[in-house]
């Protein structure tokens, strides 16, 4: 059965362009419910622990170099179906792929700086979720 958390972050890009208060009504507006958020600037050690399963990925020192460019917004929202229909409002990977009215293709420029992050599966989003929150701030 499909899960009902996924994990989010709102990017450096997207924070440091002025979009974290549109990005988090369209996580609202698509139906899903904030069940924790924090604000906070990743660490190279944090955001290389985040991405671990990337290690091996030509992009990884990238993805990491950019991920401590800036703060960002981690947040774990709640919705029936949420990992897949997260995906969906977020839009491809590479948001020049992203469809029209997605929150990629709205609020991103490239696949790096690709302006939010989204659980790719039901087990991953408890993972990361854990990562950045504790069962205390998990309401
Ligand atoms: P996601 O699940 O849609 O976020 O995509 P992936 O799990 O495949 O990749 C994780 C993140 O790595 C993406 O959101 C991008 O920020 C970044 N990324 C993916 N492909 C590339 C790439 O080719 N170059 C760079 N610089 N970053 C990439």
């Amino acid at each position: 059965m499909a899960g009902n958390i996924t994990f989010t972050m709102i990017k450096p890009d997207a924070v440091g362009n002025g979009y974290t208060g549109k990005i988090i009504n369209d996580f609202i507006e698509g139906g899903f419910s904030i069940r924790a958020m924090k604000y906070i600037h990743l660490t190279k050690d944090q955001a290389g622990a985040f991405y671990a399963v990337h290690k091996e990925r030509p992009f990884y020192n990238d993805l990491v170099e950019f991920m401590t460019s800036g703060p960002i917004v981690a947040a774990v929202l709640e919705k029936d179906n949420a990992v897949t229909d997260f995906r969906t409002l977020i839009g491809a990977t590479n948001p020049a792929e992203a469809a029209e009215g997605t929150i990629r293709n709205k609020y991103a420029k490239s696949i790096d700086a690709n302006a939010v992050h989204g659980s790719d599966s039901d087990e991953n989003a408890q993972i990361e979720a854990s990562f950045f929150f504790s069962a205390i701030e998990r309401f």
